[in-house]
């Protein structure tokens, strides 16, 4: 993409920057999908407001585009370089998983056997155990397991964000060139059921389409929203097939909760507040302040298990189908363990998404409809608790 012509930002009647315009409002035409109107990158709306692409070029003569808008994310450009400045950290972190992905197995094994002794063994564990199983993705491989597989290929399609279809097209080519007796799931489904056997999945729950109620509970068996009276299901055909209107997606806590022990390297730096955090006056991280204090001295008999999760919640919009035409179509409903020492309580990898609420707006009041299945979630784990495995104590 030529972006030589933004230099010419107090030259803004020239043949070559007026060019560049038009080149700029061909590849947000193309890219942003169907809508009529985009986000406006001049120094005025500085991509806070939406306008015709007439009204774009317009402005760009006008007040000039943004001299900091170098990458043209808000109209369907990808970073070349996906990490961006921060590169070098994100591919250090990529390593970390490479090493840990064993050693994450073993620590996992582990509380497989433990739980074989001492605690009902659950479902997850469970799973994971028959998955173990099945360590050789084709007769006489030593390298793969049928789940190291599943966790490598959705990696690499994530990170290069490969469509579905083409992920089913390259597992076609593997089932063809792997000899017989090879486990090679057939579909990206089955692939993404193996991890949902280990409780990485989600579920889900229907919603009033105006956000009043959900379906879940004492309301689980309604066709009809109880506060509005609107229908829960959109009827299509004569076939009587139901669609819910709105549909909230949730993640399993507890599972993630647990895993947060099962790596030895996290179970340490879960630790890391009481530690390591130096009290010297000066607010770096959650545990330095007078709430989290005030909380303690509150609640005693929590404060005392080191282990117990402490968790900060954040909710943003973002738009997960690259339709800038929409501003948000999604609000994920993210949890941060706070245990964690404050270089990583604020990594990507360790946001743990809990719900994601489809709307287009932020959830103002109505927010506490979403909320209600974390608030019990987080209930029921105050109550009755979960015992975990501790890979670096043991
Ligand atoms: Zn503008
Ligand atoms: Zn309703």
């Amino acid at each position: 993409m030529d972006k030589s012509w933004l230099i010419l930002i107090r030259d803004r009647l020239s043949l070559r920057y007026r060019a560049g315009v038009d080149a700029f409002i061909e590849f947000a035409r193309v890219n942003v999908g169907g809508g009529s109107t985009i986000r406006c990158p001049c120094n005025k709306c500085i991509n806070l407001d939406w306008c015709e692409f007439g009204i774009v070029q317009d402005h760009f003569v006008r007040y000039g585009i943004m001299v900091s808008y170098k990458i043209w994310l808000h109209h369907g450009e990808w970073p070349d370089n996906q990490h961006g400045d921060s590169g070098d950290d994100r591919d250090e972190s990529k390593d970390d998983n490479r090493d840990e992905y064993p050693e994450l197995l073993k620590d996992h094994c582990r509380e497989t056997y433990m739980d074989d002794d001492d605690v009902e063994m659950d479902h997850d564990v469970r799973n994971f155990k028959k998955l173990q199983e099945e360590r050789e993705m084709y007769p006489g491989c030593k390298n793969f397991s049928l789940l190291a597989f599943a966790v490598k290929v959705l990696h690499v399609k994530v990170e290069n964000r490969w469509s579905n279809k083409s992920f089913d097209m390259v597992l076609h080519i593997f089932r063809d060139l792997l000899p017989e007796g090879h486990l090679v799931p057939e579909l990206i489904f089955e692939t993404k059921k193996l991890l949902r056997d280990l409780g990485m999945g989600y579920k889900h729950i229907d919603a009033c389409q105006h956000d009043c109620a959900l379906f879940s509970k004492e309301n689980m068996h309604l066709i009809k929203c109880p506060v509005c009276g609107e229908s829960r299901y959109k009827f299509i055909g004569g076939k009587g097939i139901k669609i819910p209107r709105k549909v909230l997606r949730y993640f399993l806590l507890t599972p993630r909760l647990r895993r947060l022990y099962m790596s030895r390297k996290t179970a340490t730096e879960m630790r890391w507040y009481r530690d390591k955090c130096v009290y010297d006056g000066i607010v770096r991280h959650p545990t330095d302040t007078k709430e989290w204090k005030e909380f303690d001295l509150h609640h005693p008999e929590f404060a005392q298990e080191i282990r117990n999760v402490r968790l900060g919640l954040a909710s943003d919009g973002f738009n997960p189908f690259g339709n800038m035409s929409n501003a948000y179509s999604m609000w994920p409903v993210i949890l941060m363990p706070y245990n964690l020492p404050l270089w990583l309580c604020m990594k990507e990898s360790f946001f743990m998404m809990f719900l994601l609420i489809p709307r287009p707006h932020a959830p103002g009041n109505d927010i506490d409809v979403f909320l209600r299945p974390l608030a019990d979630k987080l209930k029921e784990l105050w109550d009755n608790r979960v015992v975990t495995y501790e890979a670096s104590k043991k």
